[in-house]
């Protein structure tokens, strides 16, 4: 027979659930140590095993019906449709306030592009005129990532871009880890919902954060990493993620568009896009 859970109870377990569903944790499982325990030196293994069983039956779905049934998958999960995922998403982002960086935020930049693309690329965080309009890479490195993106033979529209972080750090510093890691859960369900089949980590940061490797950029590109968010849909067998230099780095350092353009090249030769005459420029 069902419990009836506490309001205030089942109001902390929908939250608890739901946080850790943000961070990518999806499957919950019952402690029976104690109760193994609490009753070992009195009770034979059968009499334990079916005391078990009936906690179990008692327990677990009080919580698997009630509490967890609420919000056991993300309101996304539901739809089918790419762009109706990312707009339950960004809903279910709200005016957030999860981080301190929503403080200096004029507003949240949550990504842009074509919700079925094949393609996704992955920076940093916005900077100040992503602040300002509200979408990523606007800037003078946008302008170099759309020329990155049409030497590839695309157009911006085609591919889907977002950050690490949706708001602007102060002072265009690097976003911190705690930054990262409470805004980063939205992204890798943006990226459940897209299903890209090659994705691009523009710059060590991004690369660091959805790779959990912290390594420098030399030994970082020029391969392929298998990369599938947790909780995503097991029929999708993942995207492969390649790392290549960020433009505003390229805007400081010319020289290495030329190695920027073979990381893009490795990119193409994997989604069958025919290489273009033109590098970046
Ligand atoms: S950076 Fe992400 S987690 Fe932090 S306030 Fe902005 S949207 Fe929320």
């Amino acid at each position: 027979m069902l419990r009836t859970l506490d309001p205030e109870l089942r109001r902390a377990l929908v939250e608890r659930v739901r946080y850790c569903h943000e961070m990518g944790i999806y499957d919950f499982y019952r402690r029976e140590s104690a109760a193994l325990d609490e009753t070992s030196s009195s009770t034979s293994q059968s009499e334990l095993r079916e005391e078990m069983a009936a906690r179990k039956s008692a327990v677990a779905p009080v919580i698997a019906e009630d509490a967890l049934a609420s919000v056991n998958s993300n309101p996304e999960r539901s739809v089918s449709d790419p762009a109706a995922a990312l707009k339950l998403i960004r809903e279910d982002l709200g005016d957030c306030t999860r981080c301190k960086l929503h403080q200096g935020r004029k507003q949240i930049v949550f990504g842009v592009g074509n919700p079925r693309a094949e393609l996704m690329f992955v920076g940093e965080g916005p900077g100040a005129d992503e602040d300002a309009q509200g979408e990523p890479f606007v800037g003078r490195a946008g302008q170099l990532l759309n020329n990155m993106i049409k030497a590839m033979g695309l157009r911006r529209e085609d591919v889907y871009i977002a950050n690490i972080v949706k708001c602007r750090p102060p002072g265009n510093r690097q976003p911190e880890r705690d930054e990262c890691e409470t805004c980063s859960p939205f992204l890798m369900r943006q990226i459940a919902a897209i299903t890209p089949k090659a994705m691009v980590a523009l710059g060590a940061t991004a690369a660091k954060n959805l790779l959990a490797i912290s390594a420098p950029m030399s030994e970082l590109r020029g391969r392929w990493y298998d990369f599938k968010p947790a909780g995503s849909d097991a029929s999708w067998p993942g995207s492969r993620l390649a790392v290549t230099y960020h433009p505003a780095f390229l805007l400081r350092d010319p020289r290495q568009k030329g190695e920027a353009w073979k990381d893009l090249q490795m990119v193409m030769k994997y989604l069958g896009i025919e290489p273009p005459k033109k590098a970046v420029d």
